[in-house]
């Protein structure tokens, strides 16, 4: 295990409180010494994280249609929320749009479904999707440059299938759009992890700064031997990806075992991770092309 760090300069301000809008402001990397970006965003509060998280169930056909509702009663609705069929008798994908100004896409994701006969699946990854309402709720509201694209994948469990077939879907064009794919697998087993190895390298050195400049714990533990997620999808098809997830050395067997259930989220470091994924997402949107 190693602590993921970047060179960057110290944040001229970092303040960020847990249910009203956040601002806090850093030095680009890749811009002139002197400018400056501000980052805004607005936290879900935490009961409300904290409720959609308990909406648990094991049943993928009803896990799909909470992830619905709950995106929903974010504030997703009509148009922006749709739902992807990708094979009769699965639940389908579900994509919530938040328009930016242009159509450059940051592609937010996790999986809904839940593995086996064992366990919750709260951990994996109901944790990630029933964070994605949440996500959205923090963009939402403020200007965005580019388009937000929340996405609940089915049956990643069958094979990555649900973002094989959303990638597999986007024309040429949506695809050089596509700037980064952030994926968010099973949270709140403890800190904030990023599969480093696995990700981007300015997606990866941009949340370092993000988790420095906001003093939210960060490290690297690469996740080769646990297996894939949705990220592969995306990145097989050239665009930058990052997974987010809580996985150590000490958790992974939680995963696909029946302790996999909501007594091993830690409240405090979800909270965290949402925070900073939050904060991350709305960073990003100021720097990426
Ligand atoms: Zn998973």
């Amino acid at each position: 295990m190693n602590a993921a760090r970047a060179g960057c300069k110290k944040p001229y301000l970092a303040a960020a409180t847990s249910t009203i809008i956040a601002v806090f402001a850093l030095l680009p990397g890749n811009l002139a010494h002197g400018q400056i970006v501000e980052v805004s965003y607005a936290l879900a509060p935490r009961a409300q994280v904290e409720v959609r998280l308990r909406q648990v169930t094991m049943n993928n056909v009803k896990r799909q249609a909470i992830l619905r509702q709950l995106f929903e009663q974010a504030g997703c609705t009509g148009d922006a929320l749709a739902d992807q069929s990708f094979k009769k008798k699965r639940p389908a994908n579900v994509i919530c749009t938040l328009s930016g100004a242009t159509d450059s896409t940051i592609v937010v994701g996790a999986h809904f479904d839940h593995s086996t006969e064992y366990g919750e699946g709260a951990v994996d990854d109901w944790s990630g999707a029933s964070l994605l309402p949440s996500l959205f709720q923090s963009l939402q509201g403020r200007p965005r440059r580019h388009t937000f694209v929340f996405v609940g994948f089915g049956s990643e469990e069958k094979g990555l299938v649900g973002s094989r077939f959303f990638v597999g879907q986007l024309s040429e064009e949506k695809l050089s759009k596509t700037k980064a794919m952030v994926n968010l697998e099973c949270l709140g087993m403890g800190p904030t992890k990023v599969w480093a190895s696995h990700a981007d390298k300015t997606l990866l050195g941009n949340l370092a700064r993000v988790a420095k400049a906001l003093n939210l714990s960060l490290a690297a533990v690469n996740v080769e031997k646990v297996g894939t997620d949705d990220s592969d999808s995306f990145a097989k098809r050239g665009i930058p990806t990052l997974s987010v997830h809580s996985i150590t050395q000490e958790t992974w067997h939680i995963l696909h075992s029946t302790s996999d259930s909501l007594r091993v989220i830690k409240f405090d470091d979800y909270y965290s991770s949402y925070h900073l994924i939050a904060a991350y997402l709305a960073y990003i949107d100021t720097i990426l092309p």
